[in-house]
């Protein structure tokens, strides 16, 4: 059978193109692709940066996922035709060392779809079943094709510290921020404030309920956060990786705080840091992010339970046969989160 997909052949070379489905192993379902988010990495794999995901051309980019199973293989019992998924673009071998020990996303044998194998800008995409998790059909397919992004931030958010009652800063208030917010706020926060440069975004975190919006190009954000009678950061997590915005989230930390370095930064940064003052005599914590291991299933009922909002989140939705463009406009990048499918 035949499919069209976005196929990526060089840096900067994406077409749509007729390619043919391929045939389910015995451990393998074959899904109907309704939506596929579109994330920093794919605009990185597309440009070929450094950094990101060595992959081999042609490639079929695309790793949040969606949609309906079409075919099971010979020995996949655990989905029915028709059943609606979602897909944990990281396949691990279950072997290797760190397998065994529970670090999964460390596999010394990761297979990524979408990264490393044909992924979701198709209208059909083969995965192991392993991969995939049911989501209740009443779920829109743009939501569900959400797991994976928000399963970043939530692991994120469950090596942040946050106890019920702490103050929270995000640094950067893209889809990333926004999402992290919301968790942020299920977690207990009992104040989050938004340190951010351009000011839709701050109205943005204005509506969503932040206790405090700054915009750090205008304001001293200690002195404004005492204007404000905020006594202390507990948490700060930087959405943006970059090496000033890092920087102060390591400055702005309260005493025994935790910083969460979230935002992908890239190789080789390096910080400026006063390590008696900043790291020593706080008793920081500071700590990263990788990958999303093991909270797929809670991400699904957190979605499905309407603990989290994403439908401001999602601000665009391209026809798969219009997708080149996403990646060749840049006017799309100042977008909030894109999905591309046939929704
Ligand atoms: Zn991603
Ligand atoms: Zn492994």
């Amino acid at each position: 059978m035949k499919m069209k997909a976005l196929v990526l052949t060089a840096p900067e070379q994406l077409s749509l193109q007729e390619v043919e489905v391929r045939k389910p192993q015995k451990d393998e379902i074959v899904i109907q692709v309704k939506a596929c988010g579109v994330c920093g990495t794919d605009i990185h794999m597309f440009f070929g940066d450094k950094g990101a995901f060595q992959n081999d051309y042609p490639l079929i980019m695309g790793h949040e996922f969606a949609g309906i199973v079409t075919q099971t293989g010979a020995a996949a019992s655990k989905f029915k035709v028709g059943d609606h998924v979602a897909v944990d673009p990281n396949i691990y071998c279950g072997q290797c060392r760190p397998c065994l020990r529970g670090d999964v996303h460390y596999c010394e044998n990761m297979t990524g779809i979408g990264t490393t194998v044909s992924g979701g800008f198709a209208e059909y995409c083969t995965v192991k079943e392993r991969a995939a998790y049911l989501v209740p059909d009443d779920m829109p397919f743009e939501y569900a094709a959400m797991m994976e992004p928000v399963s970043c931030c939530m692991h994120g958010i469950d090596r942040s510290n946050i106890h019920s009652g702490d103050t929270v800063a995000i640094i950067g208030f893209g889809s990333i921020g926004q999402i992290i917010f919301e968790l942020a706020n299920n977690s207990g926060a009992a104040r989050i404030i938004v340190i951010e440069p351009m000011e839709d975004k701050l109205l943005r975190a204005k509506e969503m309920g932040a206790f405090l919006t700054i915009n750090p190009s205008s304001k001293n954000i200690l002195l404004y956060l005492k204007q404000n009678k905020i006594p202390s950061l507990d948490t700060v997590i930087e959405c943006v990786g970059r090496k000033d915005s890092m920087e102060m989230a390591i400055d702005i930390a309260s005493n025994r705080g935790t910083v969460m370095l979230f935002g992908l930064t890239p190789p080789n940064t390096k910080l400026e840091i006063l390590a008696f003052e900043q790291i020593f005599k706080k008793e920081l914590t500071i700590t990263g992010s990788y990958i999303n291991p093991f909270v797929s299933q809670r991400v699904i009922d957190l979605i499905a339970s309407d603990h989290i909002d994403l439908s401001k989140i999602i601000t665009d939705k391209i026809p798969l046969k219009d997708g080149v463009k996403v990646f060749t406009n840049p006017s799309y990048r100042r977008h909030g989160k894109i999905v591309i499918g046939n929704l």
